[in-house]
């Protein structure tokens, strides 16, 4: 018979966990019968001491048997997704779903909420209202089938131990850990029974992954792992030095989405998310991935896919029409304090801010404001000018403004000399 706190030792004393072991604490945890507070001690030395591949490989397993799995097997079509490590603003994945549907593929997405710092697409999701990210299966199943493409979350029945787990993780500062990361990702993708998935791991000061030499080998386990479910597995790296795009918050990132879905998205989001997609269409065998995906947007196509599915999900899609600004009770603008470059940006802090703004948890149960986050108008490398706005930063609580305006205006650095540039895609 295991016991928890016999393996929380056995790590801190560097022995590895055999398989059962590993079950016994997936299962254990998943069906209640192992504490936060133990399991939050066991990720911590998991954390710490880290797992090599073979643990990694039965911690994935053990997470995909916590629950089912789905089988497309009749669909006549690619089965793909994409899915990234996270970041600030990165909202690709509410982009590129649709665009990938609207040329021919079927996308089974299971998504997750906010991780420390980083935004998560479901918390994003469920800023529209009526919008629902727990669908039985059938259901899930049955609008990737009709539409092409549907988005929810881990459920009780499709990845549990990811579910509880990476909510934990979330609060307990154990994400950065390559084994846990793996654990999560692969066990959800592996779930959706899909055949290619396309992988963008974020490098930089506002992802869990600092530098190219750590994101190579996190990508070496994580390719292993898809070789060992016959899943073709594609991994780009993307930077994190800033957040994506224009905006970073839950509903602000929403209306940006639409906008990218109707021709209006900035250069750095669009180019990753064309970066991405030709990848993955590459993964189906379609040719002229580039052409298909630009006129997808152009003839709306992969708009109307976003709408189905939103539609599809119960979400009240007019009210997105209706109301493509940003409605956020109380505002303020950070303003450059002194000509030059913008040199760097604390893409981390940024995230963090979001959060203080009331974007996301401090504690479990934290309700999330949706109007939280902040709109960036330069980016790294922009010549600026005494008195230029840098970007604005929103919430529906006036108090919160007030309290972090001094750590929010210390996240821009502007420096007399042009900082070297810094590739969007390494
Ligand atoms: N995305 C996930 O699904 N899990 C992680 O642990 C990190 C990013």
């Amino acid at each position: 018979m295991h016991s928890i706190k016999n393996l929380i030792s056995k790590k801190i004393n560097g022995t590895s966990f055999t398989k059962s072991e590993i079950e016994f604490i997936v299962l254990g945890y998943t069906n209640g019968k192992i504490t936060d507070d133990d399991m939050t001690c066991w990720l911590k030395a998991v954390f710490e001491y880290g797992m090599n591949d073979i643990e990694t490989w039965n911690y994935t397993e053990s997470m995909l048997n916590s629950g089912k799995t789905i089988n497309f097997s009749k669909l006549d079509g690619f089965i793909l997704d994409k899915h990234s490590t996270g970041g600030v603003g990165d909202k690709v994945s509410i982009i590129l779903g649709p665009i990938l549907a609207a040329c021919g593929c079927y996308i089974p997405m299971l998504a997750g909420r906010g991780l420390e710092h980083t935004g998560g697409t479901i918390d994003k999701l469920e800023t529209i209202p009526g919008y629902r990210t727990e669908l039985s299966l059938d259901e899930f199943k049955g609008i990737v089938e009709s539409v092409g493409i549907s988005i929810m979350s881990q459920t009780n029945d499709i990845c549990p131990a990811d579910r509880k787990i990476y909510a934990l993780r979330d609060l307990t500062n154990t994400v950065a850990s390559f084994p846990l990361i793996c654990g999560s990702i692969m066990s959800k993708k592996i779930a959706e029974g899909i055949s290619g998935l396309v992988l963008d791991i974020k490098i930089g000061n506002g992802a869990f992954i600092k530098s190219i030499k750590e994101g190579k080998i996190l990508s070496q386990i994580l390719k292993e792992i898809g070789s060992l479910y016959n899943l073709k597995v594609k991994v780009c790296f993307t930077d994190m030095n800033q957040p994506l795009g224009k905006s970073s918050g839950l509903r602000s990132e929403i209306l940006e989405c639409v906008e990218c879905l109707k021709n209006n998205g900035p250069i750095d989001l669009m180019n990753v998310v064309y970066h991405l997609g030709r990848e993955a269409l590459k993964l189906a065998g379609i040719k002229n991935p580039q052409q298909k995906m630009q006129s997808s947007i152009r003839d709306g196509s992969a708009f109307d896919k976003f709408k189905q599915m939103v539609m599809a999900h119960g979400g009240d899609f007019n009210s997105l029409e209706n109301n493509n600004h940003n409605t956020s009770l109380f505002s303020k603008d950070i303003i450059a304090k002194k000509d030059g470059y913008l040199s760097a940006i604390d893409t981390t802090g940024a995230g963090n801010a979001i959060i203080l703004l009331g974007g996301g948890r401090i504690r479990k149960l934290d309700n999330l404001d949706p109007n939280a986050g902040i709109d960036f108008y330069k980016k790294l490398g922009c010549k600026v000018k005494k008195g230029d706005v840098l970007a604005t930063y929103f919430s529906s609580n006036k108090a919160k403004i007030e309290k972090n305006k001094f750590f929010i205006e210390q996240l821009f650095s502007i420096e007399e000399r042009k900082p070297i540039e810094i590739p969007l895609i390494y």
